[in-house]
């Protein structure tokens, strides 16, 4: 039943009724999704369906059943992931590329965007001039995407090309005990093996110990296995902890081994004029990824990698020519036509041929606001984390874990009238949770577990912080004198 004719023009009217729902979302006046569940498991559910209802009804039935009963990531009160709510120009960014091209192929303003997008960027984020970037669906994949680089140019260094030829010795990869699982996924994937990634231990902050670093490079120049990457967290997922990435830029150097700086959270930190030290040895690193999905507020589904050399990466990724794609463009005839090219060929960087066009979000996102806008929100978070530990300074039953390096705040609610406090501050966890309204996460911070908001959402301002701490004295104080009372 499929209506060609319908079809024509019918956005603007659909989009109009999907927008009053989404916005309506967005009040989160809304119960959580779990308040309820088998009414809408009942109402969108049921037997696959024979004959369809039309459009304007399932818009309708997503207005009743679906958008209400979303995620609590977009609430500007859930500090708990690192991803997070997008903006209204990144979603409508996205809807344009999902219409208009939906390759990010070709020789279309899209596929110019795609290049630009990640040259803004990289100047934003003060990355060596010579970097080139290229898109994937997030950090997973962007770390991927690095560490297969790393994995080529350590190899062919020997004389050896391990994507055509897979490996011919074992690999060590160097990262802290804070760094993401990706790169362990990536090590696995990559055929290195989740255990050649060596846990360097960390300091009193959170970040890469040097010296276990030095020794432990020390102990393995002897071994008959091939250094593929030392790995720096700018910012590490649990604590925003940034690793002294001039030293480890530098051994890396000495050691002739790969960099790579993972910075898929932490990179837009360097806008912040009061961390951006902190960032000194960027310019040393051969590879750094950065997540628009998290601090720029892209919809989920946008990573990317930076590298100096693209035939690099091409060595790493290519997927040899295929007759029906480049061999139906016709360059020679002087690129008078949108498909004479697929533009640059992307698809040779990484491990996706189909992909959307992420260039326009990440384009509209600094378009919008510049970067200025996004400056005074990196800023604003990162205060926000520091404004955190300051009320916890000032309470005596609150207890920093960790000074905050970025727009990650780790404390706790301390008393000496209960025993264990991790168990203390996990209830306290689930009471925020079930209220609903400042949802941190939680992470284990040298054994003691932390109360762990993260603020990076676009629409998560100054009194979400207070609002967070208020409520986590409030609950842990409640927890107490019911404690006495039983
Ligand atoms: C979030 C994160 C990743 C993984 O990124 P996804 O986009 O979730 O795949 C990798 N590294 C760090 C430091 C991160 O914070």
């Amino acid at each position: 039943m499929y209506d060609e004719q319908a079809e024509c023009g019918r956005l603007t009217e659909l989009l109009g009724q999907l927008g009053e729902h989404l916005d309506q979302f967005l009040l989160f006046e809304h119960p959580d999704a779990m308040k309820d569940a088998d009414s809408w498991k009942a109402a969108l559910g049921g037997a696959l369906p024979v004959s369809g209802i039309g459009a304007e009804q399932v818009i309708t039935e997503m207005g009743a059943y679906l958008i209400p009963n979303g995620s609590q990531i977009p609430n500007p009160g859930c500090t708990s992931f690192i991803t997070t709510g997008a903006t209204s120009i990144g979603v409508l960014a996205t809807l344009s590329g999902a219409v208009a091209a939906p390759q990010r192929l070709g020789l279309t303003a899209f596929n110019f965007l795609e290049g630009l997008s990640l040259q803004w960027m990289a100047e934003m984020f003060d990355l060596p001039v010579e970097m080139k970037g290229v898109y994937s669906s997030g950090g997973s994949v962007a770390n991927l995407v690095a560490l297969g680089a790393a994995r080529q140019w350590a190899f062919e260094q020997r004389g050896f090309d391990p994507a055509r030829d897979g490996l011919q010795a074992p690999c060590r990869i160097y990262a802290s005990s804070a760094s993401h699982h990706t790169i362990h996924r990536s090590a696995a994937v990559l055929g290195m093996g989740r255990n050649s990634v060596t846990a360097i231990p960390t300091d009193k902050q959170g970040r890469l110990n040097l010296t276990a670093l030095k020794q432990q490079l020390q102990a393995d120049t002897s071994k008959n296995s091939v250094p593929v990457a030392i790995v720096a967290n700018a910012g590490s997922t649990d604590t925003g902890a940034i690793d002294p990435l001039l030293e480890m830029g530098k051994l890396a150097r000495e050691y002739k081994i790969w960099f790579h700086v993972d910075g898929a959270y932490g990179l837009p930190g360097i806008l912040d004029p009061q961390v951006h030290s902190l960032y000194d040895g960027l310019s040393l690193a051969d590879s750094v990824t950065v997540d628009p999905h998290k601090w720029l507020g892209a919809p989920v589904g946008i990573g990317a990698t930076y590298v100096r050399d693209y035939g690099l990466l091409r060595r790493a990724f290519t997927q040899e020519e295929a007759s029906y794609l480049e061999g139906s463009c016709a360059e020679d005839d002087g690129g008078k036509n949108s498909m004479d090219s697929l533009g640059i060929p992307y698809y040779d960087f990484g491990v996706e041929l189909s992909a959307p066009s992420r260039g326009a979000v990440v384009w509209a996102l600094i378009k919008e606001i510049g970067r200025s806008g996004l400056k005074d929100r990196v800023c604003r978070h990162n205060a926000m984390a520091r404004q955190v530990a300051d009320q916890v300074r000032l309470h005596p039953n609150l207890e920093l874990v960790l000074e905050p390096s970025l727009s990650i705040c780790c404390f706790r609610f301390v008393t000496d009238q209960y025993g264990d406090l991790n168990e203390l501050n996990r209830r306290i966890h689930r009471q925020l949770v079930k209220n609903g309204k400042n949802i941190p996460s939680t992470t284990l911070f040298d054994g003691i577990l932390a109360i762990r908001p993260c603020f990076v959402g676009a629409r998560t301002d100054w009194h979400h912080a207070s609002e967070l701490v208020d409520e986590v004295i409030e609950i842990g104080t409640q927890l107490l004198s019911k404690r006495k009372t039983q």
